[in-house]
């Protein structure tokens, strides 16, 4: 048996952020982690001679720990291209194009977006994104679904599929039935606020040189053989003083996993009841992400950025994800989603007819120029057991008031963190370093 000052489970973000604090604070680290590579959701991989960004990418202006980070590390970024027009198709079926971040929808529906989503806003900033359950309307809004409360505001249907659309498919990756109203103002309150999630070229602003992968490779570099790759954490002893995991004994141990695979860990004793108890409340949304590479990015030729949303498509919404950083790449590389029913119903093809539906859905947005890539790929980040979801997760309706609270509550030396428990940067790498820095700031102050 080693001993150890801490023992950290995940090197994802979280756990990695945590474990280069903790060592410059002078503490004894160790990270295991299950997989056989550190980064977690972070996943910047060469398929098919096209370099991609098979987990997340994007980094926005108000996700300032992640930008301190990537300066810190001396990474460096890029815009995301934006230059040209932006495709809607909208519920009479007809494809638009527009600039900004206005949808082209009939003039009474835009009224609609704007004062629903100034609401939205509103209860997002009387917000503190860590402690949602404080919020003034907190039960009353976490008992209605978010889709109750978008038909309680709206009777417009277009108006409220636009809105829904932001929060459910594109963010939770769920149904907006499945969440409540205030798991949607707390994801609006964690980015700052709504009307943040609603313009595309603040929240995907930019992208990381060389891949946002080079974070936690760069944590993990730090640590110098600190981390062990392939060896996952399946059981964990505790007493009010230390633990064991994985052949350590340490004074303090950070589970930094999502909630879900918490529960895949057998504690002795047990956690108490309310641990196990709320993390059944918290799973995973589902969203694929695909990446269709082209000989080019025909789309700019015709004046467009790339950038095209949907409520009625199967893919939602796609951006132009050319890797600008590569010298001499001058393919054009797309990136769209399917999200929660949509994705049920696609997952249960076979490889051959997926693709096809997918090229179809994007060549209603780009034309029949759509329709013959060079290379096509989905992120499985669904079948991959040390995540199984994407992008987070997220309670179910009624559960952030009830189990809100003990979401960051350590039990004796365990502790537990992830992007999933964050308040600003909630399911996003900001709010993973946000986690592993408190979590490492509570460890060093009981020293
Ligand atoms: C497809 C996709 C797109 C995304 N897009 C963006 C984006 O553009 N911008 C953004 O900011 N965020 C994005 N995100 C979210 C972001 O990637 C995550 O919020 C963040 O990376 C989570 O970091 P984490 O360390 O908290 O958790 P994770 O990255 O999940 O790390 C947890 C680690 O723990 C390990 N582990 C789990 N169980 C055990 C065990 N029992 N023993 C040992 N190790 C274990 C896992 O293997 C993993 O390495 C995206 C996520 C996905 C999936």
């Amino acid at each position: 048996m080693n001993d150890v000052d801490v023992v950290v489970v995940g090197a994802g973000v979280t756990g990695l952020t945590a474990a280069v604090r903790l060592r410059e604070a002078g503490l004894d680290v160790v990270v295991l982690e299950a997989r056989d590579r550190v980064g977690g959701r972070l996943l910047t991989e060469t398929v098919d001679g096209v370099r991609l960004e098979i987990g997340g990418q994007w980094v926005s202006p108000d996700q300032t720990a992640l930008l301190a980070m990537i300066d810190e590390l001396g990474l460096t970024t890029y815009p995301r291209y934006r230059s040209g027009e932006s495709v809607y198709i909208g519920r009479d079926g007809v494809r638009k194009t527009f600039h900004g971040d206005a949808f082209p929808v009939p003039a009474e529906t835009a009224v609609e977006i704007k004062r629903v989503a100034a609401e939205l806003d509103r209860l997002a900033a009387q917000m503190d994104p860590l402690v949602p359950w404080d919020h003034p309307l907190a039960v009353e809004l976490d008992q209605m679904s978010f889709a109750h409360w978008l038909s309680s505001q709206t009777s417009d249907q277009e108006a409220r599929d636009n809105i829904g659309l932001y929060i459910g498919p594109a963010m939770l990756t769920k149904p907006a039935h499945t969440f409540s109203a205030l798991s949607a103002v707390l994801m609006a309150a964690s980015a700052g606020g709504f009307a943040h999630l609603l313009d595309a070229d603040f929240i995907l602003d930019r992208r990381v040189d060389g891949g946002l992968q080079e974070v936690p490779l760069r944590l993990a570099a730090r640590l110098e053989g600190l981390v062990r790759l392939s060896t996952p954490v399946d059981q964990i002893s505790w007493d009010g003083t230390s633990a064991v995991a994985g052949g350590y004994r340490a004074r303090h141990v950070v589970l930094a996993v999502p909630p879900t695979l918490v529960n895949r860990i057998r504690f002795a004793p047990a956690l108490p009841p309310v641990q196990a108890q709320m993390r059944q409340h918290q799973s995973f949304g589902l969203v694929v992400k695909l990446h269709i590479t082209y000989e080019t990015p025909f789309w700019r030729e015709e004046g467009l950025s790339g950038t095209a949303f949907s409520p009625y498509a199967l893919v939602h919404e796609a951006y132009d994800n050319s890797n600008e950083d590569v010298a001499g790449d001058d393919r054009g590389i797309l990136v769209g989603f399917v999200s929660d029913v949509r994705a049920d119903a696609l997952l249960a093809l076979d490889a051959g007819t997926r693709r096809e539906e997918v090229l179809t859905s994007l060549a209603a947005y780009y034309g029949p120029g759509a329709l013959s890539p060079v290379a096509y790929y989905e992120s499985p980040w669904q079948s991959d057991e040390w995540t199984a979801g994407a992008f987070g997760t997220s309670f179910d309706i009624g559960s952030l008031t009830r189990y809100g609270r003990h979401l960051r509550t350590p039990v004796g030396p365990l502790s537990f963190v992830s992007s999933d428990v964050a308040g600003l940067g909630f399911q996003h790498v900001d709010g993973a370093i946000r986690m592993g820095e408190a979590a490492a700031a509570a460890i060093v102050e009981q020293r």
